[in-house]
């Protein structure tokens, strides 16, 4: 018996726009396509919640019970700049500035991606496809939805006839869009343009003789358009139609509406049963864009080197953090938040530690059996993290109660309690325990905190011999102090 069997999950559907009834194709098999980073610069934080929310999602099927095909790709091609049908390839765009091959942007973003995933407990998913690596497939796919009617040739490049298919289809069905009103908001076509429509899409581009990107294909030397890869990768590994589709919200139009409309033209059938959409993150209540200075990288938190946080969060905590707000919801990063996230999380981590060491009585004050099941509640209804963090917290205040010999648990109730905690604590909302560098950075901040104080201490008698030897000892261990007009600061290289 797995649990899965009498946990009944709701998901919301961005296509129905409602929350519906789970049922997987297969029982007891579930297969999840993710839409993953383009690699031509360090992974931006507002990605890394979109992609911890799937980590979130993944972990609580695998804890049901689920055997679970996770496939998160990686775009190192066809990905033009601003999402636009013309323009540079993002990757090329950033190997010629930076004078390097392509694939040497890849490889460098690549890993940067894969570090800082790690850094905050992702599990790895189950296939990492590149778009590159199933260039064939795609050549493949437009072959296929050439023959069907629903693409056309125009000087080497290829494109998606949405006029024509939306004939038989519908497409804009994702985003709630009508092809009427696009039409009827768009521009008229430039007379350079190739398209028939402003809205047809590529599926495959013509490489200009200075494009260093491309490959041979029936139409000539190009590259896949964008939304193509994700069809190919997705068809392979998990059919033709799969369980689940996710990514970020800003991804269902253009880049998810041409998936359907790609592997409906394709196929003949719909792709995706649920499609599932993460919400952004943005800071100090504004949008997060390097352009505006309001930007900052995974690392920089860690670390504390920023101009924007008082002090280095660690992984586990900014997780946390995260997992606070639904997933479908706006999340604000600040500075009191993570504070706040901070403290709650060592709060929840002790109470942990606390119910290790507490005696057991005859019976139980906390209806730990009801409470559990409302754990389960909680992400039984679209991954509900913010009411299970309640529901958790709802335990860490019975546990201080014990401690203090107000109330009393049972061994039976304990070891449920325990059992349940971890569970939800380490393998669905994926947080590391106390021995990690979380516990390590806290002690780490407390201690500096600590030295910064007795620092400024001597400073203000003037015994500047003392306050150098604070500031260059720490300097010689990698702890750098930063005098600002806010205080001093800290950052750990
Ligand atoms: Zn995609």
């Amino acid at each position: 018996m797995q649990l899965y069997q009498n946990q009944h999950l709701k998901v919301y559907n961005s296509l129905s726009g409602k929350k519906e009834a789970f049922k997987p194709i297969n029982e007891g098999h579930i297969g999840m396509y993710v839409c993953g980073p383009t690699v031509y610069s360090n992974v931006h934080l507002g990605n890394c919640r979109t992609f911890m929310s799937f980590d979130m999602i993944f972990r609580y099927f695998k804890h049901l019970g689920y055997k679970v095909r996770y496939v998160r790709n990686i775009t190192d091609a066809g990905h033009l700049v601003d999402d636009a049908e013309d323009g540079e390839d993002k990757i090329a765009k950033k190997a010629r500035l930076e004078q390097l091959e392509p694939m040497e942007v890849v490889q460098r973003y690549t890993v940067d991606f894969h570090t800082i995933l790690q850094k905050f407990n992702f599990l790895p998913p189950s296939i990492e496809p590149t778009a590159t690596g199933h260039i064939i497939e795609q050549i493949e796919i437009i072959k296929d939805i050439f023959e069907k009617g629903f693409a056309y040739e125009a000087n080497g490049s290829v494109y998606f006839d949405v006029a024509k298919f939306n004939k038989t289809h519908e497409y804009g069905k994702l985003s709630g869009r009508k092809l009427e009103d696009m039409i009827a908001n768009t521009r008229e076509l430039a007379a350079q343009d190739e398209k028939k429509n402003p809205q047809d899409f590529a599926l495959w581009k013509k490489a200009e003789p200075q494009h260093i990107m491309r490959w041979p294909s029936p139409w000539g030397d190009g590259f896949p358009g964008w939304h193509l890869e994700c069809t190919a990768m997705s068809t392979k590994y998990l059919g033709e139609t799969f369980d689940i589709h996710g990514g970020g919200m800003d991804l269902k139009f253009p880049h998810h509406e041409c998936e359907i409309a790609q592997a409906e033209a394709s196929n003949g059938h719909s792709p995706v049963n649920y499609w599932l959409h993460a919400n952004m993150l943005t800071m100090n209540g504004k949008k997060m864009a390097k352009s505006t200075g309001n930007n900052i990288l995974p690392g920089e938190i860690f670390t504390g080197d920023n101009k924007i946080l008082s002090k280095a969060f660690s992984p586990s905590v900014v997780r946390f953090f995260m997992m606070q707000a639904h997933y479908t919801s706006i999340l604000d990063l600040s500075n009191d938040a993570l504070l706040a996230s901070e403290k709650g999380y060592f709060r929840l981590m002790d109470a942990l530690d606390t119910l290790k060491g507490i005696d057991t009585g005859k019976t139980s004050d906390f209806k730990v059996a009801d409470w559990r099941q409302e754990c389960y509640d909680a992400m039984n209804d679209d991954f509900n993290t913010p009411i299970l963090i309640a529901k958790l917290f709802d335990a860490v205040k019975h546990i201080n109660l014990i401690k203090e010999g107000k109330e009393q648990l049972t061994a039976a109730d304990k070891e449920t309690l325990e059992a349940t905690l971890h569970a939800f604590i380490y393998d669905v909302l994926g947080l590391e325990g106390k021995t990690d560098t979380g516990a390590g950075t806290n002690k780490l901040s407390e201690v500096v905190t600590l030295l910064i104080e007795l620092r400024k201490d001597a400073r203000d008698n003037k015994d500047f011999a003392t306050s150098d030897k604070i500031r260059d000892q720490l300097a010689a261990i990698g702890i750098q102090l930063k005098d600002g007009k806010e205080g001093t600061t800290f950052s750990v290289s």
